[in-house]
């Protein structure tokens, strides 16, 4: 049974049409990058798997529990168990201000409460080394590069053990010279088969490092394949156009 399954998500703001019957599945271990212009959904679509945004209609399955089904949502209190499965990585990195880097990482898990402090200790400071940042844990993020901030953003995510991560366009904030550093943490958790679904604009990294690749286009997904073919010899002209554009 695939981990993630997503069947005909609709999503409208208003009258705007944002998602036209969004389905596809995520495996275990998967990492599926997800492509496409500017405005095409790619955001929202993220957004509803973590309950950010409502979805109008379908429905999206997490392991055993579905979020929401044929457009109705699980009560409340399931909620926030199904969405804790999940971390998410936004471009804008979105960490607390007035928080060091370890309470970033802390906050959450001491919030719930369902652990002792030691082995959230334990956690953040293994995870802290895992993005290389532990020389950083008494620091606040408006003294760290943009870099540096989404490698807290990430390790942020981890603490909560979620079994997939989201990362939302993760570089696209960052100065070239900075990516490097952020996806490089992504390839390790790729290769300790973290499941991953990334909204990238970083072909080169979507070829080395994703299975599949969705290229998304005015709501709609428009093609999927392995990312090495869909964006070497996509098939349709919607997907050529935007890769012409892109290069
Ligand atoms: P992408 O991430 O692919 O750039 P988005 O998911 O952010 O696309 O946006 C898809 C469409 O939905 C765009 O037309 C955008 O303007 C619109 N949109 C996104 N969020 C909102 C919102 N909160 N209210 C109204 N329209 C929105
Ligand atoms: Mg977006």
């Amino acid at each position: 049974m695939a981990l993630v399954e997503v069947t005909n998500l609709k999503k409208s703001f208003g009258q705007l049409e944002v998602l036209r019957d969004i389905t596809f599945e995520v495996n275990k271990n998967d990492v599926i990058a997800i492509i496409g212009p500017s405005g095409s959904g790619k955001s929202t679509m993220l957004r509803s798997l973590v309950h950010l945004e409502d979805i109008n209609g379908g429905s999206i399955r997490i392991s055993d529990d579905y979020l929401v089904k044929d457009g109705v949502y699980s009560k409340p209190q399931e909620l926030k168990k199904i969405t804790a499965k999940m971390g998410m990585v936004f471009q804008h990195f979105d960490l607390f201000p007035h928080l060091t880097v370890l309470e970033n990482l802390e906050l959450a898990p001491r919030l719930i409460k369902k652990e002792s402090l030691e082995v959230i200790k334990q956690r953040s400071k293994e995870l802290l080394e895992k993005v290389g940042l532990s020389d950083k844990a008494k620091v606040y993020p408006s003294k760290l590069s943009g870099g540096q901030k989404q490698r807290v953003a990430i390790g942020r995510a981890l603490m909560m053990s979620p079994e997939i991560l989201l990362f939302d366009e993760p570089t696209s904030a960052l100065d070239p010279e900075l990516t490097g550093e952020v996806l490089q943490v992504m390839k390790d958790l790729a290769r300790e088969d973290m499941t991953m679904i990334v909204v990238t604009h970083e072909m080169d990294f979507a070829k080395e490092v994703a299975n599949r690749a969705i290229f998304m286009d005015n709501g709609e997904i428009v093609e999927t394949g392995h990312p090495v073919d869909l964006l070497t010899n996509p098939q349709l002209d919607r997907t050529k156009a935007f890769l012409n554009r892109s290069l």
